[in-house]
């Protein structure tokens, strides 16, 4: 069984050291005191350590089975389910008017690292739920949200979002799923298919949010409307009543994440409620997908941090050769494996990853709760950054959990010791949710671009007042300050690249994914150097000289990284396009 400690301390350093929440001006932040935030963190990281990580191995083992049209979750879930749900747990950022606890989104977000480092397969069928609430929330009549949210925060009733069909996935002009009108409501007919967590025994229903098409809809994606439909209709009081008519298909067997049920899912005239206005339906379904964005962003640095514990342990206990400058522990056969440097590089290039995505997971959240407070420049930052939260920590996180298996040896490949399925696990959250190749192609073709490059350049901004603010501190100039200053600069030389071949988009998005990574890494180089900021003016114990020591790793050795993915992007569109045409 994979233990998982939650990361408390950190979690409580980046919160209120880095980010600073209790000082900053957005509604509920002056509540955030380090007692408050540690209260909720570690009750939901004790259930995480002591319930759902030990679940994890057995939802990877038994998978979710269809039986008589139900689907059955695997044994100790639907207690584990009663158990967040009794404490209030799958609400916590969402609105006491509907039973939530009203906290900021932030500690929504923390919270939601611990539960998917423990069991990323458990933890979906609350981040769906929460995002289904948010759709509803801010797309919804009020009866609508009367009916609906309640039960969703409460998660009695969860949530699911229904886009994929067998011939529409990354493409939603395809789309066939058909809405036609009956009385008050309406009639859809088609099929769903890779829906997540489209089935279950956890709740008393489950409420599908599914795009379909109206009779008179135009044609592509501005034709499409977006409709509640629950699994059972619900009666005037509100209780859940007889079947709709939606049936699951199948449950998908693959990689990993098999305690998840991905189902395909059976519309054969089942009644629905339309959500928003007719054929605004990806806008109103945008609030979804943009959440369950940040949150597949999170599942990469969660997978991460879950691995990253496991290789730690093992490489201080797996004795293998000498220090290559001789015995490091005299007297017995071997060292332990952590005195090779290879294996060094290993477990920094997976700390260094975690704990910089960690803050920046967190720095994105309180932009998140900045613009639902009114601020438009956050609004703006969080539409540029989202897709490089999604893409890079996903792209990064398997990477880093593939680092984590490496430690393990052979050991890593075997199943018993429980880090393979990290790797299995993780590998998904860089395909669902609009492909990495999309989000790439989401930041270059259309984010970064956006009101005339308003954003970037908030971002740049934000970089230089960081540096300008910082200039005269020596302690972090030549460690921190000056890659940082030389990775922004890369990234601007490549913004600049496409903005001069602006004639030509196979040149920008020839480059796409190595930007994507060129700004990941410039997010997580501002988080380092944010991070080595606080750690310095705090008592230099273990924990902050270790900060500083990972920090300087993460400038030292993978910030570099930028140089290379500029030289990349500067190629243009040649090699992908004409010698890929020659080669294939
Ligand atoms: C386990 C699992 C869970 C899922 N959960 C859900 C869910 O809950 N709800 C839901 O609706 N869907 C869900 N999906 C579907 C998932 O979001 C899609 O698989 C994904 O969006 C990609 O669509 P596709 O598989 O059809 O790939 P395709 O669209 O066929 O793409 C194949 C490849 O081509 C690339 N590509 C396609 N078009 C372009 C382009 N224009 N430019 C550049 N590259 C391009 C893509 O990046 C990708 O690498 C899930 C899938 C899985 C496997």
């Amino acid at each position: 069984m994979a233990a998982y400690t939650p990361p408390l301390r950190d979690m409580d350093f980046v919160l209120h050291d880095v980010l600073r929440v209790q000082d900053q001006p957005v509604p509920g932040y002056a509540d955030l005191d380090r007692a408050t935030t540690a209260a909720v963190l570690e009750e939901v990281g004790r259930i995480s350590a002591d319930v759902l990580a030990p679940l994890n191995a057995t939802g990877d083992r038994e998978g979710c089975r269809l039986e008589n049209g139900v689907v059955r979750t695997p044994t100790g879930f639907r207690e584990a389910f009663a158990l967040l749900r009794d404490g209030g747990w799958t609400g916590i950022d969402c609105a006491p008017d509907y039973g939530g606890l009203g906290l900021p989104f932030v500690i929504h977000a923390a919270a939601g690292e611990f539960q998917s480092a423990a069991n990323m397969a458990f933890g979906m069928y609350a981040g769906l739920t929460h995002g289904a609430y948010s759709a509803i929330h801010t797309h919804g009549t009020d009866a609508q949200k009367a009916k609906w949210l309640p039960s969703l925060v409460a998660c009695r009733w969860t949530g699911t979002m229904n886009l994929t069909e067998p011939q529409a996935g990354t493409d939603l002009a395809l789309l066939r799923t058909r809405a036609e009108p009956d009385g008050d409501g309406y009639r859809i007919t088609g099929q769903k298919i890779f829906i997540s967590a489209g089935d279950h025994d956890m709740a008393e229903n489950v409420v599908h949010l599914v795009l379909a098409r109206l009779p008179d809809a135009p044609p592509g994606v501005k034709g499409i409307s977006l409709f509640i439909v629950p699994k059972l209709l619900v009666n005037d009081d509100g209780s859940p009543g007889p079947r709709n008519a939606v049936s699951v298909g199948k449950v998908e067997e693959k990689m990993g994440i098999h305690g998840n049920a991905t189902c395909v899912m059976n519309y054969d005239g089942a009644a629905g409620e339309l959500l928003g206005e007719p054929h605004q339906g990806l806008k109103a379904m945008f609030t979804m997908m943009n959440e369950a964005r940040a949150q597949v962003g999170m599942q990469g640095l969660a997978q991460a941090a879950g691995a990253y514990q496991l290789a730690a342990a093992y490489a201080r206990e797996r004795l293998q050769g000498h220090a290559a400058t001789g015995p490091a522990t005299p007297g017995s056969p071997a060292d332990p494996i952590i005195v090779h440097p290879d294996v060094r590089r290993l477990l920094l290039d997976q700390k260094a990853f975690v704990e910089g995505a960690r803050a920046f997971v967190l720095w994105a959240a309180t932009l998140i709760d900045a613009h639902a407070a009114g601020d438009a420049d956050a609004g703006g930052l969080v539409s540029l950054l989202t897709p490089v939260v999604k893409g890079f920590l996903t792209d990064k996180g398997f990477e880093s959990c593939v680092a984590a298996q490496q430690v393990f040896g052979g050991h890593g490949y075997i199943e018993e010791t429980g880090i393979s399925q990290f790797v299995r696990d993780s590998r998904i959250a860089m395909i669902y949710e609009g492909a990495n190749g999309i989000q790439a192609l989401d930041l270059v073709g259309r984010k970064l671009g956006s009101d005339n490059g308003r954003n970037i350049m908030a971002f740049f901004t934000l970089v230089r007042a960081f540096l300008k603010e910082n200039e005269a501190d020596e302690r972090l100039k030549a460690d921190f300050l000056d890659p940082l200053k030389a990775a922004s600069k890369d990234l601007q030389a490549a913004a600049e690249f496409f903005l001069a071949n602006i004639r030509d988009p196979n040149a920008a998005l020839a480059g796409s994914t190595d930007f994507l990574h060129l700004f990941g890494h410039v997010c997580l180089a501002l988080m380092w150097a944010r991070m080595a900021k606080a750690a310095l003016d705090a008592p230099q114990d273990d924990f902050h000289r270790a900060k500083l020591a990972t920090g300087r790793y993460f400038m030292s050795r993978m910030l570099p990284a930028t140089g290379l993915h500029l030289a990349r992007i500067r190629t243009g569109a040649a090699p992908v396009m004409e010698l890929a045409a020659e080669a294939f």
